[in-house]
Formats: structure tokens, sequence, C-alpha cells
């Protein structure tokens, strides 16, 4: 089997100064890993294409479009929130970022592909339907998804996010819709400090507090995700895969290990097998220490890959 990792050299260029987390040198890290692993032999690498206005208009508001469009700088770095960045080519990695996730969709629901990774920038958890914020400027697995729904006609797919960060976007996307499972965990009091709407059916959120390691996030997922996957039965899986969980990294409190990252992929690779014929579209969120980074990547695509 290979994984199809999509990405594109636009999303190396969104430049963010050069002091913010969210950095190309994330990509760069996550490329050395793949190649030191030997990972990298096993890809089938595609260039991703550009969003068109129509999917993104899916699960945003062209009040978002425009908003974007016109705080574009001719030069120099925008910023949105603190750190929430626009530069002159970051639209550009915007629109690559959501539309590899689009081709991944296509890529799997036409049998050209059984599991893939798009490794892309920036991030896209955060961004609700309205408004650009937390370093994501649009939800590319978001976008994924509405994709799945209404141009294949999908009537059941699940996203679940291991980012220790909420996934506030998505649930703003989808805290409405029925047809969109969203499990996740997340640490309470690290940003964007608010798991807002209340739990429900197809809203699955468990908090893990700071100093949680594998131990914990293994209950949360075998008492809380499991059984509501189960009961769903997600005709696609998608991951909001964010590695800031990882003990070595600052921006969020967790002592996550790769062991671990690799326990989780293998579990969601279960769930894929028993309900979605294996499809898997996993779609890099937040990591930010780079070793750990390329290190948590590796592990999660040689259990996707096993
Ligand atoms: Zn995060």
């Amino acid at each position: 089997m290979t994984i199809t990792y999509i990405s594109h050299p636009d999303c190396f260029k969104h430049d963010t100064g050069p002091v913010h987390p969210e950095s190309a040198a994330r990509l760069w890290a996550i490329e050395d890993a793949l190649r030191s692993s030997g990972l990298d032999l096993a890809l089938r690498r595609v260039d991703a294409p550009l969003a068109t206005r129509e999917q993104l208009l899916r699960v945003h508001s062209a009040e978002l479009l425009a908003q974007l469009a016109a705080a574009v700088p001719e030069a120099g770095i925008h910023w949105l929130d603190f750190d929430t960045a626009i530069g002159p080519a970051s639209l550009a990695a915007a629109y690559r970022a959501a539309g590899a996730c689009v081709e991944g969709v296509e890529l799997l629901l036409t049998g050209a592909a059984q599991t893939v990774f798009c490794g892309v920038r920036p991030p896209g958890h955060h961004a609700e339907r309205n408004r650009a914020m937390g370093s994501c400027l649009f939800n590319n697995v978001a976008v994924a998804a509405a994709h799945a729904l209404e141009a294949h006609g999908l009537e059941r797919v699940a996203i679940v996010d291991f980012d220790a960060h909420y996934g506030n976007g998505t649930e703003d996307i989808f805290g409405a819709d029925p047809r969109v499972l969203f499990c996740s965990v997340y640490q309470p009091d690290a940003y964007p400090q608010t798991a807002a709407g209340a739990k429900s059916k197809h809203i699955i959120k468990v908090p893990l507090a700071a100093s949680s390691g594998g131990a914990e996030l293994g209950a949360a997922v075998e008492e809380h995700w499991l059984p509501a996957l189960d009961d769903f039965a997600p005709q696609l899986l998608f991951i909001s895969a964010g590695f800031d969980g990882h003990v070595e990294d600052d921006l969020a409190q967790w002592n996550l290990v790769e062991a671990d990252y690799s326990w989780l992929t293998a579990v969601l690779r279960g769930v894929a097998e028993r309900h979605a014929q294996g499809r898997i579209l996993s779609v890099l969120e937040g990591g930010y220490a780079l070793h750990a980074l390329g290190r948590s990547v590796a592990a999660h695509l040689k259990t996707l890959l096993a």
C-alpha cells in the first residue's frame, strides 16, 4: 500500500515572520523526517490544486472570503489577530491547503487512493464559518468534509481531532449538521480556551487536563470516541492531525510521545476499516516543536502504511 501525500510549494511561502511558531520550518521538518525514516519512498506525491470559490463557500461566508482578499498586503505581514498572519503569498497557500483536502477526497472516493495525508499550511481547525483565527484562514478539513457530502452525496462522515487545541472552527461549521460526527480531545486551558457549544450526539468533545499523557488519551478514545464512531459508522474518516500535544511541544502541556500517536492512528485505521472501506484523509493541523513534529508525523504515516 502507498500513502498519497498532497502538498504544494505555495504552502511553504505563507510568511508569518521570523518568530512565529506556525512557520514553513514545520513543513521542512516533516520533509526531513520523511527522508531520514525512509518513508519518503513509500509516498505518492500529488501537487495540491487551488480550492475553488464554490468549494470554500460550502463552509465559509462570502464576507470572510472578501475580508481575507482585502487584507492581503503588497509587502510585509498584516495580522488579523495576534497569531493569524496574512502576507502577499498567504492566500495562495490557503487555497492550496484547502484544495489539497478536496483533491484527497476526490482520490479517495474515486478509488485512486486509500489513504491520504495533506502536509499543508496554514492549518485550519480554528477557522470558523465567518472568522479566520488561531493561525487558520480556511478550515481545510471542513472544506473537504463538505465536498464529500455535497459533491459526492455521502451521508455520514466523521472528523476526529487530536490536536491539543480545541477545533472551535470545525464545531462552528458542523455543530448543527448531523451528517458530521466530530470527535475531539483538547486541553481546556489552552488556546482558544473555549469549547463553546454543548455536547451533542454528534459533537463528542473530551477535555484532557494539562499533564495528560497516553493513558488519559487512550481512556478518552476508548470510552467516548469509539462507541460514537462505531455507532455512527462514517463512510469516510477525516483526521485533524495536530501534534502539539507532544511532550516536547510548548504550545500545549500534554505529555504525548510518538508511540501514543502510533497507537491512536492504529485505532483510527480500525474504525476506517470497519466502516469506511479503509478510507482515511488526514490533515496536518498544529505541531510546533520541529523535531518532535517530524518524528510524530513519521510515526503517524508509518502506522497508516503498515
Ligand atoms: Zn494546536
